[in-house]
C-alpha cells in the first residue's frame, strides 16, 4: 500500500470562487507526491514535493502568499519528520528562503540540530542549495487585504496552512508542515507547524500533520499525543485524532489533523468549518473535500 494526504489548512472558509483554484492546486501537489511514491520514492520526499507545490500557490497560507505579522512582513515556519528513522528538521521564521520546506529537509539532512531559526536558517539553507528570494516575493495583495482586515476588525481571518503525510511502498512513514502563521501575529511569534510533536510528527507507527489554532496545538502537544495515543493505548488513528482535537476544544483551540498508519489508514478530522484536504491511496480511494462531508459531521 502506497497513500498520500494533503492539507490546506483547517478555517472557517465558506463557499467562493476560489474553491475550484484551491482543489486543482491540491489536486497537483497530491499528483506531484504521488508521482514519488508511484516510482518507488521514499514518504518523505513525497511529502516535500507534494508541499512545495503548495508553497508555491498563492491561495495559500505557505510560502507565496503567506499570512503577514502585524508589521505586514513574513515570517516562514516549516517541518519534516522521516517516521523510519525519527529524524525531523525544522525551519522557524524565516524570510527569504523560496521553498521553506526545503529548509526543512536540509536541517534534517545536514545540520547537527533539529530546529534553526531566521538568519542562522537562513544561511544554513542557503549554504545548501535551496533558493534565494527577496522577502517581498512571498507578500501578495490577498495577504495584505487579509491583514487590514485583521487590523480593522480584529479579528482571526482565514487559515490555509499545508501539510502532508504519506506512506512509502518500503512501509515508511512521513509527515510534514509549511506556514506563515496567523495573520497579524506579532513578529518572532511561533506556531506548532515547526514545533516537531505539537503541529508535526511522524515515527514507525504514524504520520500527523495538524492546522489551526497553533498556540492550543503546542500546549497540548498535538501530534504526538496522538502517536501516543496510537501505540500506548491502542487508540484507533481516527478515535485518536478526534480526542487530540477535543483537547484543543477543550481550552478553547479549533482546527484540523490528517493522519495515516502504516496500514494506510487515513483520519482527517476537523473541529473548524472547513478543511481543505486531498488524499489517495494505491487501492483507488481518493478524494478532495474543502467542507465537512453533508452526510457525517467531523466535528469533535
Ligand atoms: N497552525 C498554524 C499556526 O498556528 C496555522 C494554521 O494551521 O493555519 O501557525
Amino acid at each position: 500500500m502506497i497513500a498520500l494526504c494533503i492539507h490546506g489548512g483547517a478555517g472557517d472558509r465558506t463557499p467562493s470562487s476560489d474553491d475550484a483554484a484551491i482543489c486543482r492546486a491540491l489536486e497537483s501537489a497530491l499528483d506531484a507526491g504521488w508521482a514519488v511514491l508511484e516510482s518507488g520514492g521514499m514518504a518523505l520526499d513525497a511529502v516535500q514535493v507534494a508541499i512545495g507545490v503548495l508553497e508555491d500557490e498563492p491561495l495559500f497560507n505557505a510560502g507565496r502568499g503567506a499570512a503577514l505579522t502585524r508589521a505586514g512582513t513574513v515570517e516562514l515556519d516549516a517541518a519534516l519528520m522521516d517516521g523510519a528513522t525519527q529524524r525531523a528538521g525544522a525551519v522557524i521564521g524565516v524570510r527569504s528562503i523560496r521553498y521553506p520546506i526545503a529548509a526543512a529537509r536540509a536541517v534534517l539532512e545536514h545540520a547537527p540540530h533539529v530546529v534553526m531559526a531566521g538568519e542562522g536558517a537562513e544561511r544554513f539553507a542557503l549554504a545548501h542549495g535551496c533558493e534565494a528570494v527577496e522577502p517581498a516575493f512571498f507578500v501578495t495583495e490577498r495577504a495584505q487585504r487579509a491583514l487590514e482586515r485583521f487590523l480593522a476588525e480584529q479579528a482571526r481571518v482565514e487559515l490555509g496552512t499545508v501539510g502532508a503525510v504519506a506512506l512509502d511502498i518500503r512501509g515508511n512513514l512521513a509527515a510534514g508542515n509549511s506556514t506563515g502563521g496567523v495573520t497579524g501575529k506579532l513578529p518572532g511569534r511561533v506556531g506548532d507547524t515547526p514545533i516537531i510533536g505539537a503541529g508535526t510528527y511522524a515515527d514507525r507507527r504514524v504520520a500527523v500533520a495538524c492546522t489551526g489554532y497553533g498556540e492550543y496545538f503546542i500546549r497540548v502537544g498535538a501530534a504526538l499525543r496522538l502517536a501516543l495515543l496510537v501505540e500506548l493505548a491502542g487508540c484507533p488513528l481516527e478515535e485518536a485524532a478526534r480526542q487530540v482535537l477535543a483537547k484543543v476544544s477543550a481550552l478553547g483551540g479549533r482546527g484540523g489533523i490528517i493522519a495515516l498508519d502504516r496500514d494506510g489508514t487515513i483520519a482527517m478530522p476537523f473541529t473548524t468549518a472547513s478543511m481543505a484536504r486531498a488524499w489517495r491511496r494505491s487501492d483507488g480511494t481518493n478524494g478532495v473535500e474543502l467542507y465537512a462531508p453533508a452526510s457525517a459531521s467531523t466535528r469533535a
